[in-house]
């Protein structure tokens, strides 16, 4: 077997390996099962392809993504090394020619598209000319409830018994469910040899914001940022552009971009940002995939993501260079409400709606933790070791209070009115104030009545709001957002658990709104 080291430099041109490569490669070249969790442009497939020029034989690389392919099967050929890919954007002169080459016993590289392998012919070929491996590549299109669901990629369990060989697989997505799914539909249910590396980016600033006057607190990020280069992400088009508005008005260089416009005006604003020095896009989560500019100085987000990996993913866009970027995002309950409608009444079963829950939970934990956000983000991708002192937690820590006591009298008056109201009204009886809504429905009747009176409005909501975020509550979209009480709920009412929250949106203690009456 040839040495990594100086394929590393002479074929790829790389001094060094990045975080993780060299243990994958040397697993992988080792013929072990392995699984390898990197972000995007970590730098995966060298970590296939590497090995495949280490040993003899062929190794066989099953990818999603035809373009990517293309790509990868080029710049392999034009290194000097043999590459072919067997998809449905060949022409016949190029399948002939990769046919030729597997022939011949010359090739390194086989790319296949998934759909090949529900083709007999294609398995009796690979069984016949010396696989070495199966190298996967975007594993998680394996997982059913996962976005980018492949069912072809459950063709590849059967290809490794047939053929008889290790399997490397390779993914971004890093949540337990869908690493549980890759090791029982791709493996088996045999453990791989398992990496995970380099999700940290220690040079990005995390910080969360509730939302409190939200284009006030997204002009004053972007003020203290004059001149840098930002991205500010909107969870509506029409927001792109009324935001991207207010900025010019506030001196700011600034643009909206979304999947409304048309695609030459998307391409014209994607290479004004890539050009011009300072300028600011306000975009829905259409912006961001073409996009390659690596000093941006800072994103935020005026709403909040649809879920940890998402908000992973588009802060991750900021300070590609590794020099400090700042983020901010933005969050309230009626954020929480959306992205759990938008869950609840989109076409996906209930299996993988149960799965979106979970994702969008992990990133209310984030919002509202106590300690350390980068800790706790790094921890949800499963790295542990972790050094921080670069968010808003460990800048200055925050003050907690037990909420105990708090939540169950929330929770009490929840119950009390069979789960029929939303958060205003459930204040109106916790802090006694008399309504039409509360004489109607002889509300001041109940015992939960007036109990609530030590927070005033602001401080219920900032606990209402901490309620959604650890998934105390939900939103019955059924009757029109009316809180229901979780699961996770029971053990606090029972007394068997405490809570602690944060005390922060509370000792601003100011109660902007004027009481109902
Ligand atoms: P991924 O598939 O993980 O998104 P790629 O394999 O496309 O990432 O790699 C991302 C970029 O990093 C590519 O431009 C690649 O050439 C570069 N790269 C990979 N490994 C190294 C390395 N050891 N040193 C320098 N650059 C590297
Ligand atoms: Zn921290």
């Amino acid at each position: 077997m040839q040495d990594a080291a100086p394929l590393l430099r002479e074929i790829f041109g790389f001094d060094a390996f990045r975080p993780g490569q060299a243990e994958i490669v040397d697993a992988v070249a080792q013929g072990r099962d392995t699984l390898a969790i990197m972000p995007t442009g970590g730098g995966k497939s060298l970590c296939y392809q590497l090995p495949a020029l280490m040993d003899d034989g062929v190794t066989v690389v099953i990818s999603p993504l035809i373009a990517l392919m293309r790509d990868q099967v080029r710049a392999l050929r034009e290194a000097g090394v043999e590459a072919g890919a067997l998809t449905s954007g060949n022409t016949p002169e190029e399948t002939d020619a990769v046919w030729a080459a597997i022939e011949d016993g010359r090739l390194k590289l086989l790319y296949l598209a998934p759909e090949r392998l529900a083709s007999e012919g294609t398995v009796r070929m690979l069984r016949r000319i010396g696989v070495t491996r199966i190298a996967v590549d975007e594993a998680h299109c394996v997982s059913q409830w996962g976005h980018d669901f492949r069912p072809d990629y459950l063709r590849i369990g059967q290809l490794r018994d047939a053929l008889d060989v290790p399997v490397a697989a390779f993914t971004a997505t890093a949540d337990a469910e869908t690493r549980d799914e890759i090791v029982t539909r791709l493996f088996r249910g045999v453990q791989p040899e398992t990496f995970l590396r380099g999700f940290d980016r220690p040079n990005i600033h995390l910080a969360f914001g509730a939302k409190d006057s939200p284009r006030r607190q997204i002009l004053d990020f972007a003020a203290a940022r004059r001149g840098r280069s930002g991205i500010v992400y909107c969870g509506t088009r029409a927001k792109t552009e009324t935001l991207a508005q207010a900025l010019r008005e506030d001196g700011h260089s600034a643009i909206h971009y979304h999947g409304g416009m048309d695609p030459e005006d998307r391409r014209i604003a994607e290479a004004r940002f890539s050009r011009e020095d300072g300028l600011i896009v306000v975009a829905t989560v259409a912006f961001g995939m073409g996009v390659d500019k690596p000093d941006i100085r800072w994103v935020a987000h005026a709403d909040l993501p649809k879920s940890i990996e998402a908000y992973y993913q588009e802060i991750g866009r900021a300070g590609r260079d590794g020099a400090p970027a700042e983020t901010l995002t933005l969050f309230g309950p009626e954020d929480i409400r959306l992205r759990r409608s938008q869950i609840d009444e989109g076409l996906a079963p209930p299996e993988r709606r149960a799965a979106d829950h979970a994702r969008l939970n992990a990133l209310l934990g984030l919002a509202e933790a106590l300690e350390c956000r980068r800790a706790r983000l790094l921890r949800y991708f499963g790295e542990t070791e972790v050094t921080c002192g670069n968010c808003d937690l460990c800048d200055t820590p925050v003050e907690t209070f037990d909420a105990t006591e708090a939540v169950r009298k929330a929770l009490s008056a929840i119950l009390r009115t069979e789960e029929w109201f939303g958060a205003g009204h459930l204040t109106d009886i916790l802090t006694g104030t008399t309504t039409d809504k509360i004489t109607q429905r002889r509300h001041d009747q109940l015992p939960t009545f007036g109990v609530g009176q030590e927070f005033n409005r602001r401080q219920w909501s900032a606990i209402f709001r901490q309620m959604l975020g650890h998934d105390l509550v939900r939103p019955n979209p059924d009757r029109h957002g009316a809180l229901t009480m979780t699961e996770a709920a029971r053990p606090i009412l029972r007394g068997e658990d405490t809570i602690l929250m944060r005390k922060d949106s509370l000792a601003a203690g100011k109660d902007r709104r004027p009481a109902v009456k």
